[in-house]
C-alpha cells in the first residue's frame, strides 16, 4: 500500500488506528505538514488505515442549495461578552464544550488541547474530571492540525461530543463506532487548511519574520473582537486583510483540501461557522450555527450561557459561500486526477494551479508591503476558477 500525499488531508487517523506502528511520518519544517509513509516490512496488509483515511471518501455537495433548504440557521454567541470577544467567532464551539461538561450531558469530549510545540494543539479527550477553561481550549487554528492522532486515548463513554473539520469528523465517527453510546458531533467549518508557509506570509503582512516553527512565540489567528486580529509575537494584523490572499485565493492549502466538497460535515449535528456579510463588520462575536439533527437542537436547547436567535435561510444565505463551495466541488474531479486531459475541466484545473503556484512564488519573494497594496492586488488579481 502506498500513501498519495497530494490526497492527504493530514488528520492523522491512518498513524493512530495502525496496530503494528507501521505508519511513519515526519514533519516537513518548511509547510509544517506530515509525510506519512508506510513501512512495508511491518505492516500486514489488514487495510485499516485504508478504511479510515477520509480522503478515500467522497464528499461531493451535488446540490449546495438543495443541502442548506434542509437545515435549521441560528445566530449565537455566549452570553458572557469577555469570552465571546476572546473566540475565534462567538464562542458556540467552547460554550457547548465546557458547558456540556460541566452539566453532565456529556461524559466526554474529544477536541483540541493547547501544547508549546509546533502545531502548539493536539487531540484531547476531556472528562468530567478533567473540564477545561475557556483559554485552554484554541481559537481557530488554520495551519494544518492531526486532531486524529490521539484518538486511542478515547475512553468508552455514554456520551460523548467530537469536535473538528469534516475530514477529521469522518474518521473520528468511524473510529468511535460501538465505543460509546450516544455521539454528538459539532463541526467547525472548514473550506480549507493551511500549511506553515501560510503563516509566514500572514506574520509577515503584520510585520514580523517567521523562519521556523521557533520563531512561532505567541500567535493567534483570530479573536479580539469580530472578525478580529492576526497576532504574532505582539504585531497584529486585521482577520480580514490578513485572510484575503491566503484563504481567498486559495494559497498554502493543504493538498487533500482541494477534494473536500462539504465544508458543513457530512452526518454531523451541528455545524460553527463566521457570520460573514450578515452581520456587522466588527463587532464583540458571532456564530452562524447550522443545526443538522434532532440532536444538534437539543445541544443548543440544553447549553446554559448561550444565546441564539433564529434565523431563515434566506436571511443567512449570503454566508454559505455557494459560489466559492460550488466552484471547490466541480474542480474535484481534476484534484483527484479523475479528468480526462482532453477536458476544458483539466484545463481550467491546470490554470488555477499555475496561477496559484506563480501567486506564492511572488507573495513569498515580495517584501512586507503597505496593507493597502495586498488590499489593492487582492481585488485586482481575479481567481482562475
Ligand atoms: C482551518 C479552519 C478553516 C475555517 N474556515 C472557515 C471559513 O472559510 N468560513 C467560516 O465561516 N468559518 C471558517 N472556520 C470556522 C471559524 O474560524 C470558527 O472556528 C468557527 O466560527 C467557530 O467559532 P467559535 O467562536 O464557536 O469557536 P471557539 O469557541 O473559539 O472554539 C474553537 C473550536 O475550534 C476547534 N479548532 C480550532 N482549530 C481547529 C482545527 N484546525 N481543527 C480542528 N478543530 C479546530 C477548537 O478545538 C475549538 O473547539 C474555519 C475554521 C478552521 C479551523
Amino acid at each position: 500500500m502506498q500513501v498519495d500525499a497530494s490526497l492527504c488531508q493530514q488528520c492523522g487517523a491512518c498513524i493512530a488506528v495502525c496496530s503494528k506502528n507501521a505508519i511513519v511520518y515526519h514533519r516537513n519544517p518548511i509547510n509544517g505538514l506530515l509525510k506519512i509513509d508506510i513501512d512495508q516490512d511491518k505492516c500486514v496488509r489488514c487495510g485499516l488505515c485504508k478504511k479510515i483515511c477520509p480522503a478515500n471518501k467522497h464528499t461531493k455537495l451535488n446540490d449546495i442549495r438543495d443541502f442548506c433548504k434542509q437545515k435549521e440557521y441560528y445566530i449565537g454567541h455566549n452570553t458572557d461578552d469577555a469570552i465571546r470577544k476572546k473566540a475565534s467567532s462567538g464562542g458556540v464551539a467552547r460554550t457547548i464544550i465546557i458547558e456540556g461538561l460541566k452539566s453532565g450531558f456529556f461524559d466526554g469530549v474529544y477536541t483540541l488541547k493547547k501544547t508549546d510545540k509546533y502545531p502548539f494543539v493536539e487531540g484531547h479527550f476531556y472528562t468530567a474530571n478533567e473540564i477545561p477553561d475557556y483559554d485552554d481550549i484554541p481559537k481557530s487554528i488554520y495551519h494544518s492540525v492531526p486532531l486524529n492522532l490521539n484518538m486511542r486515548t478515547i475512553q468508552r463513554c455514554e456520551r460523548i461530543l467530537i469536535v473538528g473539520t469534516t475530514c477529521q469528523l469522518m474518521a473520528l465517527h468511524q473510529y468511535i463506532k460501538g465505543k460509546c453510546k450516544e455521539v454528538y458531533s459539532l463541526c467547525i467549518f472548514c473550506k480549507q487548511q493551511k500549511s506553515f508557509e501560510s503563516t509566514k506570509f500572514i506574520a509577515k503582512i503584520a510585520g514580523v519574520k517567521i523562519n521556523s516553527f521557533q520563531d512561532l512565540k505567541h500567535f493567534s489567528y483570530r479573536g479580539n473582537g469580530w472578525p478580529g486580529y492576526c497576532s504574532f509575537n505582539g504585531k497584529s494584523v486585521p482577520w480580514g486583510i490578513a485572510a484575503s490572499m491566503p484563504f481567498g485565493k486559495k494559497l498554502w492549502t493543504v493538498p487533500g483540501c482541494n477534494i473536500c466538497g462539504n465544508p458543513f460535515g457530512t452526518d454531523v449535528d451541528i455545524t460553527v461557522m463566521d457570520p460573514w456579510c450578515i452581520e456587522n463588520k466588527s463587532g464583540t462575536g458571532n456564530n452562524l450555527i447550522i443545526v443538522h439533527t434532532e440532536k444538534g437542537r437539543i445541544l443548543l436547547k440544553q447549553t446554559p450561557n448561550l444565546y441564539v436567535q433564529k434565523k431563515t435561510l434566506a436571511q443567512v444565505e449570503l454566508a454559505l459561500m455557494y459560489t466559492d463551495i460550488i466552484k471547490k466541488n466541480n474542480l474535484i474531479p481534476y484534484f483527484r486526477n479523475e479528468c480526462d486531459t482532453r477536458t476544458t475541466l483539466y484545463k481550467k484545473g491546470r490554470a488555477v494551479e499555475r496561477q496559484r503556484k506563480r501567486l506564492r512564488r511572488w507573495l513569498t519573494i515580495l517584501p512586507g508591503m503597505p496593507l493597502i497594496v495586498y488590499r489593492i492586488l487582492n481585488r485586482l488579481i481575479k481567481d482562475k476558477r
